[in-house]
């Protein structure tokens, strides 16, 4: 299959960067080539830290109502190249244009800029009397480096850029090598509204340079913000060590969900559903493990097979394609390992077996126990097991038995009653008859080794700046 898209390119320093080679994007859906992207290497990087730090000094002497106004016209631009993102974002990395894909994932986009544009973090007076008067301003940092994953690549990396330009930050973005075409696309269309070197990017395919190594260790950036593995936010920490970068890291989880005996299978199963299989799974925040009280364990693992059998697995460009593929293959190989390995012991209600190409359908798999890898590891695909309990205090033990943390969910008729074991759970977001619904006034992050810093609302915006106090 011959390229789908024209030749994308590096914005640096409000220009187009050709880069001497470049690497093959693969479509997840058709097996076919999606487009192909620049492989940047040390000099497009120097180049681009370059050109977002000579632009630092103007942006960051802008006015509140300068940057908030520069940040919505960001919002509008997307919005009016929706539907060329959203075919991107298809092409590369698989999900369904309709439904909860990739028209929901720039419509989010959209939203959440808005919304961040409408933030700010204005000066405090922290004391003013007869001993003096103490402000506190927030100020920016400097070059913020972008480093994303490929489960949504458009969203999360509005979710790093817009509230480092909001704070008056410019930013080096490097896009995930299995999904960068939206993303430098969407960079140029920044760069339409945008002044020169603000916003630059640097996709790479990380065989022989590893550009987010060299971003973290790079001494013209002030902090990196990540969102992906575990192992590699721990990577970002040991390279950004010698320049003492700020980090907010956003990794990986195995978000537990508790339905109690006193739930109505038939009512929620359609939220278990989406909880777990948003985005085919791949969502850092979607139920990984489902841990259900003996007393309805049989009614629920029924309603949620009902539920889960009529979804529609498909290509994504077609309209009736509720889910699409996963996205790579490294991915599927360990969905289809710890499938196969959970299968020799539980019972597989729903699917099991993988279909076509990187095709694997809805898999949920009952009779599994703490011991099982696809209990206790991170699937980020579509496969759900589901956990008996009898006892409560069991049940919390086992969620909370893990080293990651970043959501989790109680499922009850009694929302007092499942507020009480929410609070008890060991994440950084936790829903009451719903799961990974975030949002962007709310301040989302992990703790464990999950990470640390949070995105969204002032929180998160906070975390892009450094505190000054002054007295006089
Ligand atoms: P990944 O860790 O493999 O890659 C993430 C990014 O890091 C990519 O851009 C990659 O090129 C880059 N990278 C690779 N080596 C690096 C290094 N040494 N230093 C710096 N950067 C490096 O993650 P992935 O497979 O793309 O994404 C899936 C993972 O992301 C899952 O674990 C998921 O839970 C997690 N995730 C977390 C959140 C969250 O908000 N907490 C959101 C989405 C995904």
């Amino acid at each position: 299959m011959t390229e789908t898209f024209g030749s994308i390119a590096l914005t640096i320093g409000g220009g187009r960067v050709e880069t001497a080679a470049r690497f093959d994007v693969i479509n997840p859906g058709t097996g076919g080539i999606a487009g192909t992207a620049p492989d940047a290497g040390q000099a497009e990087l120097d180049l681009a830290v370059a050109a977002a730090n000579a632009a630092f000094p103007a942006w960051s002497a802008r006015s509140d109502a300068e940057l908030q106004a520069a940040c919505t016209a960001v919002a509008d631009m997307l919005e009016a190249h929706a539907e060329e993102l959203a075919q991107l974002i298809t092409a590369e990395q698989g999900k369904p244009l309709a439904g909860i894909g990739s028209r929901w994932e720039i419509g989010g986009a959209v939203g959440w800029a808005r919304y961040t544009a409408g933030l700010s973090l204005p000066m405090q007076v922290l004391q003013d009397n007869d001993q003096g008067r103490v402000e506190m301003y927030r100020k920016p940092l400097g070059v913020v480096g972008s480093i994303t994953p490929w489960n949504f690549p458009v969203l999360i990396a509005v979710w790093h850029i817009l509230p480092a330009l909001r704070t008056g930050n410019t930013v080096v973005s490097k896009p995930s090598p299995a999904t960068p075409l939206a993303s430098l696309r969407m960079i140029e269309l920044m760069n339409e509204v945008l002044p020169s070197g603000v916003v630059n990017s640097v996709s790479c395919q990380d065989t022989d340079f590893n550009m987010g190594a060299a971003m973290s260790g790079h001494d013209g950036i002030a902090k990196i913000v990540f969102t992906g593995s575990c192992g590699t936010g721990q990577k970002v920490m040991q390279s950004s060590a010698g320049t003492m970068k700020r980090l907010t890291l956003e990794m990986g989880g195995n978000d537990a969900g508790i339905v109690l005996s006193d739930a109505d299978p038939e009512k929620i199963a359609e939220g278990l559903f989406w909880g777990a299989f948003i985005n085919n799974g791949q969502t850092c925040a979607a139920m990984k493990r489902l841990y259900v009280h003996d007393d309805i364990h049989d009614a629920v693992c029924k309603a949620l097979v009902a539920y889960a059998g009529n979804i529609k697995v498909g290509e994504g460009t077609r309209e009736d394609s509720v889910l699409g593929p996963v996205q790579n293959q490294m991915q599927f190989d360990k969905v289809a390992r710890l499938v196969a390995q959970a299968r020799a012991k539980g019972q597989v209600l729903l699917g099991g077996d993988a279909g076509e190409g990187l095709f694997f359908p809805p898999t949920i798999i009952a009779g599994l126990g703490a011991d099982d890898p696809l209990v206790y590891e991170e699937q980020f695909g579509p496969a759900l097991p589901v956990i008996r309990y009898s006892d409560i205090e069991d049940a919390l033990a086992q969620a909370n038995a893990l080293d990651v943390g970043l959501g989790g969910s109680v499922w009850s008729g009694n929302v007092d009653k499942a507020k009480e074991v929410a609070k008890r759970m060991e994440c950084g977001s936790v829903w009451i008859n719903s799961h990974g619904m975030i949002q962007p006034n709310v301040p989302f992050g992990g703790v464990k080794k999950s990470g640390f810093g949070v995105e969204f609302g002032e929180e998160g915006l906070k975390e892009y700046t450094t505190i000054q106090a002054v007295f006089s």
